[in-house]
Formats: C-alpha cells, sequence, structure tokens
C-alpha cells in the first residue's frame, strides 16, 4: 500500500524455525478442530507454531495461496505432545476463513485472550509465504487513559426536552446542528458544497474542521444509508462536544488541535429528506455502489476524497445496524496497520457493553473484520483497494438493546463512534512522537 498505511508498526515475527514438522490439525468428526503428532520428522504435514503473548494483536498474511489452511489456539505447547497424542478443546481464532477449502484471501488475526496460548496454522505440505505480525498493544489498558465518556444523552424523539429529532431531514439536520458550529467556530469550520443527489433535487455537503497546525486529516462519512438517522444523528452530536472541547480530555482537545477531519454528515441526502430509506431516491443501495460508481452520491463522495487521499491517516464510515443478535459490528482491513487500534477500541467497547451487563458473548465472535474489505462495490472497500486509506466501517445497533431513538442508543452511538475518532486519530499520534 502506498500511502499513510501506517498507524502501528507492526513487527514480523516469523521465522522459518517456527515451521514444525510432525504437528498439524486434522478436522475431526464433529465440529472439533484437533492438534496431532505423527512421526515426527517424518510427517510430511508441517505447522507454523506460533508463541504468543497476552497484551499483543497478531496479523497473519499470505502472501501466497496456502495449499490447505486450518487453524486453531491451544493453551499449551503442542511441540510437548508425544507421538500419537491429539489436543482437543482448540479454540478458533477470529477469521472468516479457518477450516475446509483454501479461499484465495485467508488472511486473519487473533487476540489471545490469556497468557501462554500457542496459535497453530497448518497450511499444507509446502509452506507457503507467510507474515506474522506482532503489534505490541496492550488491550484495554492503553485506551482506558484516553478513553472519552459522552455525557447522558437525551432522545431524538422531537420533544420539548429531546436533543434532536430523527425525523429531521438531512437540511434540518445542517440547520440545526452543523450551521451553528460554523456560524460559532468560522475560523475552525468551513462547508463546501459537493454536488447534487441522483435526482439533482437536494444539496450534498461536506464540513472541513481544521484547526491551524493539524497533524492529520481523518476522512468521515455518514448516512450512506438515510434509515440510519440514529447514526448519524449520534455522529453529529459528537461533533458537537468536540468542536465545544474545553481541554479536560486529552483525546478529545487532540482531535480538536491538531486532527483536520473531511465530514460528510449525510451522503444520502435525498432519502434521509423525509423517506429514511437505505437506498437513495432512485432505488440504488450507495454503499453497493462504489465498483459501478453509476449514482451522483457516489461519484461526490469519491471526489472529496480524491482531494485530500494522499494525506489522509484513516477513513470511518459510520452505520446503523438492524442486527438484534449481534453485539458489536465492525469492518476493517485486517491487513491494514489500522486494524491494531481498531480491534483495540473494538475490544474497549466489549468491556464497556460487559460492564454494563449488556453482554455476556465471547468478544472474538461478535464481530467480524474482514468480511467486506476486498470488495470494490462498497466504500470501504473502494478507498483501500484503490487508494490505500485503511477504512472503517463501523456499525451501532439501534435495536439490540434499546427502542429506536432513545436516549440510550443515543449514548452507546455518541460514545462509540466518538472513541473510533479519537482512538484513531492517537494510534497515529503514538507514532508521530
Ligand atoms: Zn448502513
Amino acid at each position: 500500500m502506498k500511502n499513510n498505511n501506517n498507524l502501528f508498526e507492526e513487527k514480523n515475527i516469523f521465522t522459518p524455525e517456527l515451521y514444525v514438522k510432525g504437528i498439524y490439525i486434522a478436522a475431526q468428526t464433529g465440529t472439533d478442530v484437533f492438534v496431532k503428532r505423527e512421526n515426527a520428522e517424518q510427517c510430511a504435514k508441517a505447522s507454523a507454531i506460533i508463541p504468543l503473548r497476552r497484551g499483543s494483536i497478531y496479523v497473519i498474511r499470505f502472501d501466497s495461496k496456502p495449499d490447505a489452511l486450518r487453524v486453531g489456539v491451544c493453551t499449551s505447547d503442542p511441540r510437548a505432545l508425544k507421538d500419537g497424542e491429539g489436543m482437543s478443546g482448540m479454540k478458533k481464532p477470529n477469521t472468516p476463513y479457518y477450516e475446509g477449502e483454501t479461499p484465495d484471501y485467508c488472511d486473519f488475526m487473533y487476540v489471545p485472550q490469556t497468557e501462554g496460548e500457542y496459535l497453530v496454522v497448518y497450511t499444507g505440505e509446502k509452506m507457503p509465504e507467510f507474515f506474522i505480525g506482532d503489534n505490541p498493544i496492550l488491550i484495554g489498558k492503553d485506551t482506558d487513559d484516553l478513553w472519552w465518556y459522552a455525557p447522558e444523552q437525551k432522545d431524538l424523539f422531537g420533544n420539548a426536552d429531546s436533543w434532536g429529532n430523527w425525523a429531521w431531514t438531512s437540511d434540518e439536520v445542517l440547520e440545526h446542528i452543523y450551521e451553528p458550529m460554523r456560524a460559532k467556530h468560522p475560523d475552525y469550520i468551513t462547508r463546501r458544497w459537493i454536488g447534487k443527489d441522483e435526482t439533482g433535487k437536494y444539496d450534498m455537503w461536506s464540513y472541513i474542521f481544521e484547526p491551524k497546525d493539524f497533524e492529520q486529516v481523518l476522512f468521515i462519512t455518514g448516512g450512506i444509508h438515510a434509515a440510519e438517522m440514529d447514526g448519524y444523528l449520534g455522529l453529529a452530536r459528537f461533533f458537537e462536544y468536540m468542536v465545544d472541547s474545553d481541554g479536560s480530555h486529552a483525546g478529545l482537545h487532540y482531535l480538536r488541535t491538531k486532527v483536520k477531519i473531511v465530514l460528510i454528515p449525510i451522503v444520502n441526502v435525498g432519502s434521509a429528506s423525509g423517506k429514511h430509506l437505505r437506498e437513495n431516491l432512485v432505488g440504488a443501495d450507495l454503499n453497493r455502489d462504489f465498483e459501478a460508481r453509476s449514482q451522483a452520491e457516489t461519484l461526490n463522495t469519491i471526489w472529496l476524497f480524491r482531494q485530500y487521499e494522499k494525506q489522509l491517516a484513516a477513513a470511518i464510515d459510520f452505520h446503523t445496524s438492524k442486527a438484534t443478535t449481534l453485539d458489536l459490528y465492525y469492518q476493517f482491513q485486517i491487513q491494514s496497520n489500522a486494524a491494531s487500534c481498531w480491534l483495540k477500541t473494538i475490544n474497549h467497547i466489549y468491556e464497556y457493553l460487559k460492564d454494563k451487563g449488556l453482554t455476556n458473548e465471547p468478544t472474538d465472535l461478535s464481530y467480524i473484520p474482514g468480511k467486506y474489505d476486498k470488495s470494490d462495490a462498497y466504500l470501504q472497500g473502494y478507498f483501500y483497494n484503490h487508494f490505500g486509506v485503511p477504512t472503517l466501517v463501523a456499525e451501532h445497533h439501534h435495536l439490540r438493546w434499546y427502542p429506536m431513538h432513545s436516549a440510550e442508543n443515543m449514548q452507546l452511538a455518541v460514545d462509540f463512534y466518538g472513541n473510533f475518532i479519537i482512538q484513531t486519530a492517537l494510534a497515529k499520534l503514538k507514532l508521530i512522537k
């Protein structure tokens, strides 16, 4: 990747000595993945055995497609097994592909949950070109210091004591939220007209938050699906806090004083102006249009992105999901170094939900990194595949725990959206210093 893909330094910890003959993962009857050892050095089958440390994020990439692929994690060193012994109860790492036929795309990542775990990667009889990166990031701990907790939120029902109204048109969102911000801070916030929607009736606007001495640039989009009001309004609420930062939170203040943010508050402006559908007013799902680029909204978004493309540290596309069973749903390129920062943030969100009694699901089963990142049809895949900018899709579940448009939902949206932006910026800061 050519630019900006440097939020974290990754260390390649793979050495050929870690590729051990005689140990491999075999499919057992049922669902278990299993480690065995047969005839030691005589056995052609071999796996990479990687001792892991808690406090690191591991990213595994293949330069070429391996002959086979099975991945598991065990809690003791499989090299200590005797001939013919097996080990059951292996965990599956968080990967879209961990067994069966090898797909073209099979990169994955893993975060050890306990000390003393071993990652076992069986790749067939020929050792492929491998990259196993160790990102020494303390999970949770180093975001704790600078985690931003949003003040108590109000709802979006449009009542006298509400913060806003979910039914606002896109122009009303600008008029109620973004325009007063811009009027208050004319030296910091500017806006730019970026074109009309596909019907030619509605204007698309971008807001640019530019501190005098900025150190980095982020590109942020909301409302590409106009049915996701709690999402783009939660985002707007976060920007109010950022703009009025008094310096008491170092992360928020870093954003306010050192980060230029190029924002499209609502991409799907036509549908957000009344109908509030996922699709735009001619029925196109804009977040499936980036390969075809058939819609004005898509072209306007790409045009704006390309004005800043060379400077961008990352892009974030905020969504709201109807998922009622998933706790977390985030997509990003696990090949990009920004993945560490985002995984760390997701992990923190998971701990936050657990503290609130909202989840008991194991964290590594409830989000799916990497699923869409190879597809150019999505904003996310298009930005990364063509321009090398790490891109996160962050979904907020407005039906998972609380009623739509409720104060509780706003609380989660503002907290989580805000912290993704803050932590993404801080990750880069750690490299600068
Ligand atoms: Zn969406």
